[in-house]
């Protein structure tokens, strides 16, 4: 006989992930419905890409040398030996979807957004997890600086209409191949000046990569770039030109912004325009969105040379802040059916299927309650009406209709009950 499992499994979340739960997820969906409302208005197109990509797509685009590809992302081999990463980004693969469809071929002017899971294996925190939402839009194909512009400008119509106000824009241009080499060679000089200073990592990144390490959170390595040149003084005529021509169109159109030469991206990516969302709402994680140009990135996957942009909002902490402002609406029951006894529940059960099929939320107690028990029952879940079924009820044609609000009663005839319901219960607006 096989004996009773004494040692009950207790199995929990993986540390740095997290459920979103009823009375939360509401939330999010008003989130995501203001998000999906403004880029179609804008002309984005909804695109689905995969959870798990190639171990290479991400190396190649974000950078063999940033944080997120040497110590966060979550590779393994699959049965094969085939290294396998879930995404920590969707840039990344919307470009190789672009290019793998050719979608450039007919018009290189597209313009995405994408909302779903990353994963990033950084030391969980408040606001910080190692599976996190994002909400993603990409211009491809456009190279003027109004597509900057446009971008910003949407992350700020957005925050306003979830009034999430405690909000600054930093932008700031990383260059170009144009530029970088001489703004490299003044990185070089002071970073071989620093190098007692610097942490292992930094030591290796600074002669194969000394952008990098302006990106470091090591404080030994932040305090000895704190005197670092910025690549801004250094920009190619064409770049300052983008550049002044992004901060005059956001200042017309008063978008606030902040020129924040010190703003340098963790991804390798990123050419001229780079910008993050920040607030002082979340302490610690201050940042709620973040993006950039990557004109060069579409070409080095293996693509035309298209030139393209794209932000990422962190939803986590956007819903974090619009809950301390927008309670969460929780749809409520638009009726309760106390029923009572077989004969009764059988027509509950028709009633409330037959009302559900006509936006009317109706829902009702299966198990045998007394009528107290339900009606305390339809009081908890916040049932706006309780209609009140029973064998006398059913005997006499007719039911009893409770308005919970008002507390009133009417009765309704059991003939043709779903229309006369309709007309007494309004659907909701939402
Ligand atoms: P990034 O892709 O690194 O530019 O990040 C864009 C946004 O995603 C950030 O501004 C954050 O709001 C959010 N984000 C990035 N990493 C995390 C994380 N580990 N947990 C929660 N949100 C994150």
């Amino acid at each position: 006989m096989n004996q009773p499992n004494i040692h009950q499994p207790n199995i929990q979340l993986i540390r740095g992930f997290k459920d979103i739960l009823p009375g939360e997820t509401e939330l999010w969906q008003h989130i995501e419905r203001m998000a999906v409302s403004l880029f179609e208005d804008f002309g984005y197109r909804e695109i689905r890409i995969p959870i798990m990509e190639k171990t290479e797509l991400f190396s190649r685009s974000i950078g063999e040398d940033t944080d997120i590809v040497e110590k966060e992302m979550y590779t393994f081999p699959d049965r094969k030996g085939n290294l396998l990463t879930l995404r920590p980004e969707a840039t990344a693969s919307i470009c190789r979807s672009y290019i793998q469809h050719k979608m450039y071929a007919q018009d290189p002017v597209r313009k995405f957004y994408t909302i779903g899971p990353m994963f990033r294996r950084e030391r969980p925190q408040k606001g910080r997890y190692r599976q996190f939402y994002q909400i993603d839009a990409e211009i491809f194909g456009v190279e003027a600086p109004y597509a900057d512009v446009e971008l910003i400008f949407l992350l700020r119509t957005l925050f306003d209409r979830l009034n999430v106000t405690d909000t600054t824009a930093h932008v700031n241009s990383l260059g170009c191949p144009v530029c970088r080499p001489r703004f490299k060679e003044a990185l070089s000089k002071l970073l071989a000046d620093a190098a007692p200073s610097l942490c292992s990592d930094c030591m290796r990144r600074k002669d194969r990569n000394p952008f990098r390490v302006l990106d470091c959170k090591v404080p030994g390595c932040r305090e000895a770039i704190s005197g670092a040149p910025s690549i801004i003084d250094y920009l190619c005529d064409d770049c300052r030109v983008h550049f002044s021509t992004v901060t005059d169109t956001l200042a017309h159109l008063g978008v606030p912004f902040k020129v924040d030469k010190q703003l340098v991206r963790g991804l390798d990516y990123y050419t001229r325009t780079a910008f993050e969302i920040q607030t002082g709402a979340l302490g610690a994680q201050s940042a709620i969105a973040g993006g950039g140009r990557y004109d060069e990135l579409i070409e080095s996957l293996g693509g035309p040379q298209i030139p393209a942009i794209g932000f990422a909002i962190g939803l986590d902490r956007l819903a974090e802040i619009v809950s301390l402002n927008t309670p969460a609406a929780v749809r409520t029951p638009d009726l309760f059916i106390a029923a009572l006894g077989e004969r009764a529940k059988k027509l509950a059960f028709e009633w409330s299927t037959a009302l559900g099929l006509k936006g009317i939320g109706a829902t009702m107690e299966y198990g045998d309650k007394s009528l107290k028990a339900q009606m305390k029952q339809a009081n908890r879940l916040g049932a706006g009406g309780v209609l009140i079924v029973g064998e006398t009820e059913l005997e006499s044609g007719a039911v009893v209709l409770r308005n919970m609000a008002t507390k009133t009663q009417s009765e309704v005839p059991i003939a043709g009950i779903i229309n006369k319901l309709m007309e007494t219960i309004s659907k909701p607006s939402t």
